[in-house]
């Protein structure tokens, strides 16, 4: 999708300086004019769409700063990538950017409702990004009689209890004035039409219940419980109405060997007392498979080797996280006589300068003013 060149002020009609709270108004006002939702006008999904993607960027701070001093090209090496989102309808987008409820829920659009779904993957999985088929219970408009919900050939005529509107208006007096309450028709469920003799295959509801299986494509670096969103794949909606949508959400099961924070991971690796003393190259565990590490002699436990880039990587941009090793040294537990008393000949040999540390760069300063 190509990033538009036009300058983002302009496009929210704000001022360079204009301050969070004035950006999200703006936008505010331009989503509910130019959203598909609301406007016919032939240009309007495409104005949308720069508008969108001058509010992701103005809106938050790392993207703007690098805007305001570099333009577009230094959002490009930035690695930032416009809108690759669905609109929805403008409900979903007001409650993704600003998490309320526009249109109060009852629009009089009987959209299909949402479904989710739950999956379950490896950590490595997270890691390298990873395809899943999940399987769904889906309604989907009946084929027999083509969402209709009467017998093919018959006829369906308008609900004389509501003429076809599919509410009904109580007026009710009172003392304070007059009241006037709207319910869904009883007779019709709000759809307004009468059916004489309801398909045989859906009983008149215009939908049936399948399975399907849809190919998940999950992001390398998703983190536990978040949901992907797959527009369009959920209920179908009464009626020939718009299909809802379908929510995935990833478990990222747990790996005995790693500890995941944030983007990065944490492991230990096991040295023997001897490993530890004389140095040595171990194999640990990495997200990819294993590596080789090498420690040099006297390496201390509680010491933690970083392996830049071995990490989980970062949804949001290309730089991966660090693994970060901890040391733990084990000590003999069980002896024979002959270890005994090859450590204890070794304990008669050593002296204060075998457990020394090397002189840290705070002693050698003190030692230069001596
Ligand atoms: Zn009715
Ligand atoms: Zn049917």
């Amino acid at each position: 999708m190509a990033t538009t060149e036009r300058d983002y002020y302009e496009l929210l009609g704000v001022a360079r300086s204009a301050d969070e709270g004035e950006i999200k108004k703006a936008f505010r006002r331009l989503a509910r004019e130019l959203h598909p939702d609301v406007s016919d006008a032939p240009d309007a999904e495409e104005r949308f769409r720069e508008v969108v993607e001058a509010y992701e960027v103005l809106s938050r701070s790392e993207t703007r700063e690098l805007y305001d001093r570099y333009g577009h090209a230094g959002l490009r090496s930035g690695g930032f990538q416009p809108g690759t989102f669905d609109f929805g309808s403008l409900s979903d987008l007001f409650a993704a950017f600003f998490g309320d409820d526009l249109i109060g829920g009852r629009a009089g659009r009987t959209r299909g409702a949402d479904l989710i779904a739950e999956v379950e993957i490896e950590l490595a999985e997270a890691a390298s990004g990873v395809t899943r088929e999940v399987p769904f219970r889906v309604a989907v408009p009946c084929t027999r009689c083509g969402g209709k919900g009467a017998e093919p050939g018959t006829e369906i005529t308008t609900c004389l209890t509501c003429r076809g509107a599919g509410r009904l208006q109580q007026v009710s007096r009172s003392v304070f004035g007059e009241f006037v309450r709207t319910q869904t028709c009883p007779t019709c469920g709000g759809s307004g039409r009468k059916i004489e003799s309801p398909c045989t295959v859906c009983s008149g509801a215009g939908r049936v219940i399948e399975e399907r299986l849809l190919d998940v494509e999950i992001p390398a670096g998703i983190h536990d419980g978040q949901q992907l969103r797959l527009s369009g794949e959920g209920h179908a909606g009464a009626f020939g109405s718009r299909t809802g949508d379908a929510y995935v959400r990833v478990r990222v099961l747990g790996d005995p060997r790693f500890v995941r924070e944030g983007d990065d991971i944490f492991t230990t690796v096991d040295l023997t007392m001897t490993q530890a003393a004389l140095g040595a190259t171990v194999t640990v565990p990495t997200l990819m498979g294993t590596e080789e590490l090498e420690f040099d002699p006297g390496t201390q436990p509680g010491k933690v080797v970083v392996m830049r880039g071995r990490g989980m990587p970062s949804l949001k941009g290309s730089r991966r996280g660090d693994q970060r090793v901890l040391v733990n040294v084990v000590v003999p537990r069980h002896l024979s006589d002959e270890q005994r008393r090859l450590l204890a000949e070794f304990d008669e040999h050593a002296d204060e300068r075998t457990y020394k540390a090397d002189e840290s760069f705070f002693d050698k300063l003190k030692s230069a003013f001596r």
